[in-house]
């Protein structure tokens, strides 16, 4: 045992009570309101005491046993612990838990199997796929051939013909499989087929849904995609970061890719509360958890449906919810101020095919990961759909804006938040 040891500088709040008075601030926010941003959840008290520690002060360039630096007696077990949690975790050969986040563990892939104005291809923007899979203002787009594919018009499902129709044309290198506002299953065993006739690597990335997946209520690529790439803060609800998997034989390229291609010295706190959260995924009650995420999507989306709300593919099968306001007369962007000052928060979003700005759309995303890690369920989700029923219909009512918010308010006292202090 390591005898305690005593702190010898002064706190945060006597040094700089500016940034801790902030952060106390951030601390209340987060703690009072409902968020349903479907992107962001609540780490546990654990996680943040990993990601909040003297790890960040080492320097570690490479790998375990393989580092340019010494003085890694620690950080090497961290890094092992992490990496074989997550395989675990997921059933993965290899895995590199380096990635700064989600973007760089994309570039690190196209770093290990492209080169510039190689064709690739991933799902637009604006039908729910991710700027890192090759959209115009990313570097994704500028630095490759992108060839975005969409949702049919007809169900905003992806249109896996217009997939195998335009891989035929283009032979990508790449194929991504993976969304940020898409409320369906994604359909990887038939992306397999596509990308085996073409030649293409076919990518994975489940960053919004790899808590899902973890818990088993989300069909994995495991097996299918030849690379999976992640962020740790959705809904697997680990620090800020990324990782990427794959099979043995890709590992050297990934692990080349992301250092020394991409990266410099690995941000070692992360890998700790990464280390933890998978810990934790690994828990019986993560599976709990996982499942009670999408109970409470089906129940909130079937709520709002039946007060007139309109679904984009009319529900959902995962953690968020795509709703069109159109039939509300409502732009997504009001909707969203509104109920952000009703202590409700989400997002505004383009729908697919939306007739407005992306700056200004029709749609609203919403999901359920951090209001479930609170431990609200169904009789919560009733209240919330009501609650958002009466702010869209009236966005500009402040006394109704702020009664709710008050609401919001005494509802999230009996959930207290994963690390944060009441
Ligand atoms: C969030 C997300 C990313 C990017 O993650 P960052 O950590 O924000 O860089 C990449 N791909 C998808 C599908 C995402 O949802």
């Amino acid at each position: 045992m390591t005898a305690a040891r005593a702190h010898h500088e002064p706190p945060l709040s006597q040094t700089d009570p500016e940034i801790a008075r902030l952060i106390a601030e951030e601390e209340i926010r987060e703690g009072d309101t409902l968020r349903l941003i479907p992107s962001e959840n609540y780490v546990s008290r654990a996680v943040l005491e990993a990601s909040g520690s003297v790890l960040t002060n080492k320097y570690s360039e490479g790998y375990a046993r393989k580092r340019y630096y010494e003085g890694q007696q620690v950080v090497d077990a961290v890094e092992e612990l992490a990496i074989a949690r997550v395989k675990q975790l997921f059933g993965v050969d290899h895995v590199n838990v380096q990635p700064y986040s989600g973007s760089p563990a994309n570039l690190a892939v196209y770093l290990a199997f492209c080169q510039p104005h190689d064709p690739i291809m991933g799902l637009g923007l604006p039908a729910g796929g991710h700027l890192t899979h090759g959209h115009g203002v990313s570097i994704t787009g500028k630095y490759f051939k992108s060839v975005p594919y969409g949702v049919r018009e007809s169900d905003h499902r992806i249109d896996l013909d217009q997939v195998r129709a335009l891989a035929r044309e283009h032979k990508p290198k790449i194929i991504w499989c993976g969304t940020t506002a898409y409320p369906r299953t994604l359909p990887f065993a038939e992306f397999r087929e596509i990308a085996t006739e073409v030649g293409a690597t076919l990518c994975a990335d489940i960053a919004h849904i790899a808590g899902l997946v973890a818990g088993g209520v989300h069909p994995s690529p495991v097996g299918l995609a030849d690379v999976i790439t992640t962020t740790t803060h959705k809904t697997l609800r680990g620090p800020r970061g990324g990782m990427v998997m794959c099979r043995a034989e890709l590992a050297k390229d990934i692990d080349r890719a992301v250092f020394p291609g991409l990266q410099g010295g690995p941000h070692n706190h992360t890998t700790a509360g990464i280390a933890v959260a998978a810990k934790e995924a690994l828990a019986p009650e993560f599976k709990a958890y996982a499942r009670a995420v999408v109970d409470n999507a089906k129940v909130l989306a079937e709520a709002l449906a039946s007060r007139g709300f309109r679904l984009i593919t009319g529900g959902t099968d995962n953690h968020l919810v795509l709703l069109d306001l159109t039939p509300k007369n409502v732009p997504g962007k009001v909707a969203a101020k509104a109920l952000d000052r009703a202590g409700i928060v989400g997002n505004y979003n383009s729908i697919p095919f939306d007739p407005r700005k992306p700056f200004d759309p029709s749609g609203l995303r919403i999901g359920t990961p951090a209001v479930t890690s609170r431990g609200m369920g169904k009789d919560e989700m009733l209240k919330l759909a009501a609650w958002m029923d009466q702010v869209v219909a009236a966005p500009e009512d402040e006394a109704l804006l702020a009664r709710i918010a008050g609401e919001v308010k005494e509802l999230c006292r009996s959930f207290p938040a994963p690390g944060i202090p009441v």
